[in-house]
């Protein structure tokens, strides 16, 4: 058996699991713990041949519910023993201005990612449980960070600075960060590979449509500007996020309706979105009803492809030239009628969709654009983890 990294990514109360190969991406086995600290919660763990287990329990701390995937491995092979463990890599949401790179984890690192905790309440607090459980379970094993904003610190002042006061920005951090720069800076090297381009050569378009969504320039491999700011909110509509809206709605429903600033952000979270627009957050299930003639759903439809539209203009004049836009994750690497609609009308731009091509299978990276293109149409699925595990490796291995 060759290396392994185990990739852990823990929520406020879930924690995934994957023990990933780095090179091959290879996985003998991963899952989720879900309700961790409620009094039902649930753990479901998968094997490399696609079998489940499931376990009903509560799970009352982050410990318990990593011994309990440690104790599915055990049970369900590989033993988490018995592999060459060379690292855990940790998903971290926000590594502020500190941190571009991933980072072998030690007592300085965790205080820098609890320093961080005021510009991800909800994300931070959750990781650093996380790496703080590990550390005491695996304390033989390297422990690297890798951060969700790392991949956009390359962006120029231009694109990250909001026009706001000195103060907000030099004593509160104020800027654009981005997130999803794993997803973002992987699929950015798959795309290029699939051209046959040198990365550090290509302009790209990343669109990664998931439950959360983001738009990422990149010019010569590296992020210029994302969607994405200071939190996970601004940009591209989402399954329960705004995206974009006018900074001062807060102020205005304040003022008017007295609505606590707390309720206000927690309904541009988790309320917005398509579920805002038409009651249902998954797109299959928006798809499902637009064909069923439900105009709220159309709509939903319409504002999210149409804002991933005026995205891919603002990040076409941002580069100049675009070799490709490529699309990932959930949305973007299985819904071809989000993927048609989104690039509508740009062919004067050079951008096109070819029907047979984008409606066939898509089983890895794929062109659906027609030969003739001038600029290639791409889905590159994303792998997080397994992006996760290399980069650790990277810092770890020979
Ligand atoms: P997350 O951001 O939670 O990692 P994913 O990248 O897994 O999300 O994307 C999940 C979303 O992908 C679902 O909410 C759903 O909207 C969408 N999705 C999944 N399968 C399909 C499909 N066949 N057609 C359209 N949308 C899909």
């Amino acid at each position: 058996m060759g290396q392994y990294v185990l990739v852990v990514n823990a929520g406020s109360s879930s924690l995934k699991y994957r023990l990933v190969d780095p090179v091959s991406g290879d996985t003998p086995g991963g899952g989720l713990v879900e309700q961790i600290g409620e009094p039902a919660g649930r753990l479901k763990h998968v094997m490399a041949d696609g079998g489940r287990h499931t376990d009903e329990g509560a799970f009352p701390t982050f410990e318990g519910a990593l011994q309990a995937a440690a104790q599915a491995f055990d049970q369900h092979g590989p033993s988490l023993r018995d592999v060459d463990l060379v690292a855990v890599g940790h998903r971290v949401v926000h590594g502020g201005e500190r941190f571009a790179q991933p980072t072998l984890v030690d007592d300085d690192v965790v205080a820098a990612i609890a320093e961080l905790v005021p510009l991800a309440p909800l994300h931070n607090p959750g990781n650093l449980k996380g790496i703080e459980v590990c550390r005491r379970l695996f304390p033989d094993v390297a422990h690297v960070a890798v951060f969700d904003t790392a991949f956009h610190q390359t962006m120029p002042p231009v694109a990250f600075t909001y026009a706001v006061p000195a103060a907000w920005r030099d004593e509160h951090m104020i800027r654009r960060y981005g997130f999803h720069g794993t997803s973002h800076g992987f699929v950015a090297g798959a795309a290029a590979r699939l051209l046959g381009r040198d990365p550090q050569d290509t302009n790209l378009v990343v669109l990664h449509l998931g439950n959360g969504a983001s738009a990422t320039a990149v010019r010569r491999g590296v992020s210029v500007d994302t969607s994405m700011g200071l939190t996970p909110l601004e940009g591209l509509v989402m399954g329960t996020r705004s995206g974009d809206v006018d900074p001062a709605v807060h102020a205005h429903l304040h003022r008017q309706l007295g609505w606590p600033l707390d309720d206000i952000d927690h309904a541009l979270n988790h309320d917005s979105g398509l579920k805002g627009l038409c009651g249902h957050n998954d797109s299959r299930k928006v798809e499902e009803l637009m064909a069923r003639g439900d105009a709220a759903a159309a709509l939903a439809f319409d504002v999210f492809c149409y804002r991933i539209r005026k995205y891919v203009g603002a990040y076409y004049a941002v580069l100049g030239e675009v070799d490709a836009v490529v699309f990932t994750a959930g949305i973007g690497e299985r819904s071809p009628l989000t993927r048609a609609a989104a690039l509508s009308g740009l062919e004067r731009l050079g951008i096109a969709v070819d029907e047979a091509r984008n409606t066939g299978p898509i089983d890895g990276p794929t062109v659906i654009s027609p030969d003739d293109s001038e600029v290639a149409v791409l889905v590159v699925p994303t792998d997080e983890e397994w992006e996760i595990a290399r980069q650790a490796l990277s810092l770890v291995g020979p």
